[in-house]
């Protein structure tokens, strides 16, 4: 058994690949009889509505999705958040980052920066207690970041296998003083009780500095589903001006919920094209070992009737 959720940002419409792996995350955790629950990551407030979020649930609704308990909002549990900070800045573990984003692609840039590498430099890693009171003065406004250990952390993705890679030194509160992804992800699931993380694989390079940081707080090691996104037709990034991408645009061409659910079930091996089913009968149906390996490229003919 293991419990499992869906953690959407209320920025937009769900589009097919956020609707997709929400579908497999509830098959995940429903198929093994363990608890689903729902949460908005609306850290952002420039970005985050409940009104989006609202819209969200009732897409989740109409595909036969269900869940437990009460919605979690992570607006709402800032003091959580504040809490796991302490307890990393009380044994020595942070450290305040003055760099902006570009100095940082700088830095990267580099001769010696590795091509395509996106780990934190470590400009600001052993700053002196003056020289960072210096940047204070200037004015300059200061992240906090985890300060990881070096050691490679593997995987056993339920998806992607064997994944293994140095933990980076995360933000952990980002320069306007909101606690950062990587934080409050690692702070909820571990509170929430959830086992296991099914989510899109753009994220699985975050994971090992995720599980370096769950363990460094004490918490318990989860077990890691990551999805291969869903694309265009020809391979590109899902967006709006490919065609109908969320449950809005395909009712529009004509798409009922059920009808997008059974396009989704096809694309992850679970009903042929067509067949009419319901979440229900696709859980009993459930083998991740069929989860395709490759990005699901969407038909045209589902983004435009
Ligand atoms: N909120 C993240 C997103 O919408 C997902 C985070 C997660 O599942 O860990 O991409």
């Amino acid at each position: 058994m293991a419990n499992g959720r869906f953690a959407p940002s209320p920025t937009g419409d769900l589009h097919l690949g956020n609707l997709r792996t929400a579908l497999v995350a509830w098959l995940f955790a429903r198929s093994s009889g363990g608890t689903f629950t729902v949460r908005m990551e609306d850290l952002d407030p420039v970005t985050s509505t409940k009104e989006k979020a609202s819209q969200q649930l009732r897409d989740l609704a109409d595909l036969g999705l269900d869940w437990d308990g009460s919605v979690v909002f992570q607006s709402e549990r800032f003091g959580l958040y504040d809490e796991a900070i302490a307890t990393l800045q009380k044994r020595g573990l942070t450290y305040p980052c003055f760099c902006s984003r570009r100095e940082i692609a700088e830095a990267l840039s580099a001769p010696h920066g590795l091509p395509g590498d996106a780990r934190y430099p470590g400009t600001c890693r052993e700053l002196s207690p003056g020289e960072q009171r210096a940047r204070h003065r200037e004015g300059r406004r200061s992240a906090l970041r985890l300060r990881a250990d070096a050691s490679p952390v593997a995987l056993e993705d339920r998806i992607v296998g064997h994944f293994v890679a140095t933990p980076d030194d995360i933000v952990l509160r980002r320069n306007d003083g909101m606690p950062a992804y990587n934080l409050a992800v690692v702070v909820d699931d571990e509170l929430q009780g959830v086992d296991e993380v099914v989510r899109g694989d753009d994220l699985l390079a975050s994971t090992p500095s995720q599980i370096a940081l769950g363990s460094m707080l004490g918490f318990r090691r989860l077990s890691y589903a990551h999805i291969p996104l869903t694309l265009g037709p020809t391979g590109q990034r899902l967006a709006k001006r490919d065609g109908a991408v969320t449950l809005a645009d395909l009712r529009q061409l004509g798409f009922s919920a059920s009808e997008v659910l059974s396009r989704i079930g096809d694309s992850l091996g679970l009903c042929d094209p067509g067949e009419v089913v319901t979440t229900a009968a696709l859980v009993v149906r459930f083998d991740p070992v069929q989860i395709p390996r490759e990005p699901w490229l969407v038909p045209n003919g589902l983004l435009q009737a």
